[in-house]
């Protein structure tokens, strides 16, 4: 409002200014002269002062039309101007569109149309990380390995798509067996993304396979910092790990801090069985068998188990079958209704010549859980108390075909092995063994082995199924 009053009034100021100093110049006498190429012009004051402001208008005028003429020499010289910035950005939008649908080919599982969208958006777009890695995954659908190899190559070369180009020759390394170098392109990429999980996993898993248990336990250790793993399952498979890497020292003859790591393997874990028996052996290598009783008995306490029994008896080799069983004490008195104690103790009594009390040691097993092992016991025990051969025979037939008691068994794939590993020797997990009775009969036997019982005599049953199978039998045999 102020303003407007302002500018009205200093427009009227400037209307008066300029009408009194026309006024003023027109009562002035005399005149100017120009003579300009044989013209002659005589001004009077008030048409000079209209001159010079003409002049300066005109000078102005002048300088715009020049850079006009400028920018237009400029466009005509191919610079950005508004004309090629719509093509541009017209480009750009043709880019996105291909990558886009070269993606959704990816998704789809159409490799060479994702390959012909990625070559366009590629043409049309500069941004060579988003279309390498098309073309890249593009090839790998497509089945076109080269490709791809060359791809990630690619992306090797700029710090920001390194990872996506070493994790993607990793997976092409894995995919083609080459476990080695992907166990090097896996370091790689650990050390570039250490919080990465997955690759975390692969690593550990190559690490483990190939047995560099110490590598394995660096990894495992990250990874445990990243906090992508429960402690308790941390514990386990550290001691896993420190139990392999002792292994594997051990069988090199090697000294006295290598089966100290096995002993500490045993400590964080007590309840595993093999790092048990080899932190024992450690303590009886040193001439400490206390020690080493000690640790089997704990182990013991944990969980019965026949290789803790094995390693107990490795104390002391040389003595009588009376010495052991009063030694053994230490363990069959911990634990006492478990089947594993019941027929360790069965074994010393059998050892020892005392069948009746071999027969109470092992209570209801025959009966409740009649494993190869219990049978096989109750053969020796029938032996030893003066039994009919037919009689002895008839609990080693029954043996024959009955299952065959917890085994050392991978989670994933069920196979069975002899001993402890920490990698399955079939599927190739890590730690996934445990000591577990097989969910079905390991192994079918023919047909015919049932006939066995009335080949070679049957035992004595006290629920008289023997009747019962060999009815069964002569049934299937009435019906072929
Ligand atoms: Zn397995």
């Amino acid at each position: 409002m102020l303003w407007s009053l302002i500018k009205i009034l200093a427009f009227v100021l400037g209307v008066t200014a300029l009408t009194y100093g026309a006024m003023e110049l027109s009562q002035i006498q005399g005149e100017v002269l120009i003579t300009f190429a044989g013209l002659e012009m005589r001004l009077g004051p008030l048409e000079l002062a209209f001159a010079l402001v003409g002049m300066v208008v005109l000078t102005w005028v002048m300088f715009k039309l020049f850079g006009m003429l400028v920018a237009f020499l400029k466009f005509l010289n191919g610079d950005e101007t508004a004309v090629s910035r719509y093509f541009t950005r017209n480009r750009v939008e043709r880019g996105y569109q291909a990558l886009t649908e070269g993606m959704m080919a990816v998704a789809s599982g159409e490799g060479h149309l994702a390959l012909a969208k990625a070559a366009k958006a590629e043409k049309l777009l500069d941004k060579p990380e988003l279309t390498t890695l098309l073309i890249a995954q593009a090839a790998e659908v497509a089945g076109d390995q080269k490709k791809a190899e060359a791809a990630y190559k690619l992306l090797l070369t700029e710090d920001r798509t390194r990872f996506v180009g070493i994790r993607g020759l990793m997976q092409q390394k894995l995919a083609a067996g080459d476990t080695e170098t992907a166990l090097k392109l896996a370091q790689k990429a650990f050390e570039l993304k250490p919080k990465h999980e997955a690759t975390q996993d692969t690593l550990l898993k190559l690490q483990a396979d190939s047995g560099d248990w110490t590598g394995a336990r660096a990894t495992l250790a990250a990874k445990a910092k990243s906090g992508g793993l429960p402690k308790d399952v941390l514990r386990r498979r550290d001691a896993v790990l420190a139990l392999s890497e002792a292994k594997d020292l051990i069988s090199e003859d090697s000294s006295i801090d290598v089966q100290e790591a096995a002993i500490a393997a045993n400590k964080q874990s007590p309840d595993l069985i093999p790092a048990a028996v080899m932190a024992a052996r450690a303590h009886i290598a040193k001439g400490k068998p206390k020690l080493a009783a000690r640790v089997l008995t704990k182990a013991w306490t944990a969980k019965p188990h026949p290789d803790l029994a094995a390693a107990f008896a490795e104390i002391e080799p040389n003595e009588t079958p009376a010495q052991r069983l009063k030694r053994f004490n230490a363990l069959t008195k911990v634990n006492p209704t478990d089947p594993e104690t019941q027929m360790l103790l069965a074994e010393l009594q059998i050892a020892a010549e005392d069948f009746p009390a071999a027969r109470r040691a092992l209570g209801s097993l025959p009966e409740d859980a009649p494993t190869a092992r219990v049978l096989t016991l109750m053969a020796a025990i029938e032996r030893g108390s003066g039994s009919e051969d037919q009689v002895v025979r008839g609990w080693l037939t029954k043996a024959l075909v009955a299952p065959r008691g917890p085994q050392w068994i991978c989670d994933k794939c069920q196979s069975i092995h002899a001993e402890w590993e920490p990698v399955c020797q079939s599927c190739g997990s890590f730690d996934t063994l445990s000591w577990k009775a097989p969910a079905k009969a390991e192994f079918a036997m023919p047909a015919g082995t049932e006939m066995l019982p009335l080949i070679v005599g049957a035992a004595p049953s006290p629920v008289g199924e023997d009747e019962i199978e060999a009815e069964d039998i002569s049934s299937a045999e009435v019906q072929k």
